[in-house]
């Protein structure tokens, strides 16, 4: 059942469409994240939904219900920012409690509600403590057991880890999508961050310019990409400009001035003689020393395609895995991910050293021109 529902909504701001026509709806215990570059619009339309922007266009339904004339805090929902605002005068436990209190809520069953959230949040014992005698990730877990205490239907989250460095955001990643599997509430997170994005959402939004460009679970998002923007935007590729050369039901052939004729298996359903794209990933090449033997024959393609030589140019040694930087003969530079499987695979390969590159025919995305 879906819980938020979008439709057609924009926001303008003078001429500038923050917001462009984005339609979409999230389902009852879904961790959504709102995904894009700086820009893209992706908090106006997070503001739209817990009310603090006002929709120019279209109508935004939660849990049933038309938001439109509905206060922030008449919404069933609530809202952890970016810098996780607690108040610094106020001990942890009453940091928490504030909503309740506010609402009204008895004495007894406002510390209970305190303990069971610090329980969840795993702050327990320091429900005494002023927030600057917490470290970053507790004030943020401070932050998230707050806006959880009232049992809000959907949680709105604008880049909660962003303030955390790196190694507790990765901490952190793993405990908000463990809490959210917990309570089961709906959240909704903001981030122009992709690995966070792709780490704990169940599906992603795409926004581009305003507009939503592609709503897909993480792993489709980065195999399947619907465009050069996204496949560029999640991780890390290699983009090939080529020109349709034959399309069949199960096959495709595409040339390229760098890779040569590349071999799809499968149809790609674009115009023959028509500029396309191949998207790549670094992690999708398969690199081997090049002596004097012959090329190497992938199993998948027909004789001769779908392997390259090149000259690595670089390598950046990354501990689990090494990232090369090949030069093709035509100049271009190709990026290949290894993983360091053992011990001793960084010593395979060296800078200068002429290798092989090869991909299986369901290795590129192909993209539209
Ligand atoms: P960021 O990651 O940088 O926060 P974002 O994707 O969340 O970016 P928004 O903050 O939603 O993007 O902004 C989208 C566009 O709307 C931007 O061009 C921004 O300058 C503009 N904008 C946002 N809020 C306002 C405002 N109150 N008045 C005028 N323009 C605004």
């Amino acid at each position: 059942m879906s819980i938020i529902a979008v439709e057609g909504v924009s926001k303008f701001f003078g001429p500038v469409a923050a917001v462009d026509d984005v339609s979409l709806s999230i389902e009852e215990g879904e961790f959504f994240a709102l995904l894009g570059p700086s820009g893209s619009g992706k908090t106006t339309l997070l503001r739209m939904l817990a009310g603090f922007e006002t929709p120019s266009e279209g109508r935004i339904t939660i849990d049933g219900q038309d938001m439109a004339g509905i206060a922030p805090n008449r919404r069933p929902v609530n809202t952890v920012f970016q810098s996780y605002a607690v108040f610094p005068h106020m001990s942890v436990a009453d940091n928490i409690g504030y909503g309740l209190k506010l609402d009204g809520m008895g004495r007894a069953e406002r510390a209970s509600r305190v303990e069971e959230m610090l329980a969840l949040v795993q702050l327990e014992g320091l429900g005494g403590r002023k927030p600057d005698q917490l470290s970053g990730g507790q004030r943020q877990r401070v932050a998230l057991a707050r806006a959880l205490a009232k049992r809000p239907r959907v949680l709105l989250l604008d880049e909660p880890l962003s303030a955390l460095d790196a190694k507790l955001r990765e901490a952190m990643r793993f405990e908000l999508a463990s809490l959210q599997h917990q309570v089961g509430i709906t959240f909704v997170m903001v981030t122009h961050d992709q690995d966070e994005a792709l780490a704990m959402a169940t599906r992603c939004a795409v926004m581009e310019r305003g507009r939503l460009v592609q709503l897909a679970t993480p792993s489709d998002l980065y195999e399947f990409p619907n465009s050069r923007f996204v496949a560029d935007f999640i991780g890390s590729v290699n983009m090939i400009e080529g020109v349709l050369k034959t399309d069949k039901p199960d096959e495709a052939l595409i040339a390229t001035q760098h890779l040569g004729d590349v071999f799809i298996d499968h149809a790609v359903l674009g115009n023959v003689g028509g500029t396309l794209w191949l998207a790549l990933r670094p992690e999708k090449i398969e690199m081997r020393p090049r002596g004097d033997g012959p090329p190497p024959q992938m199993e998948d393609a027909p004789a001769g395609l779908n392997t390259v030589p090149g000259r690595i140019d670089h390598i950046a040694y990354l501990g689990s895995e090494s990232v090369f930087e090949v030069e093709l003969e035509t100049g271009l530079k190709m990026r290949v991910i290894r993983p360091n499987l053992t011990r001793w695979d960084q010593e395979d390969f060296a800078e200068e050293q002429p290798v092989w590159l090869s991909w299986h025919a369901c290795a590129p995305a192909v993209l539209a021109g």
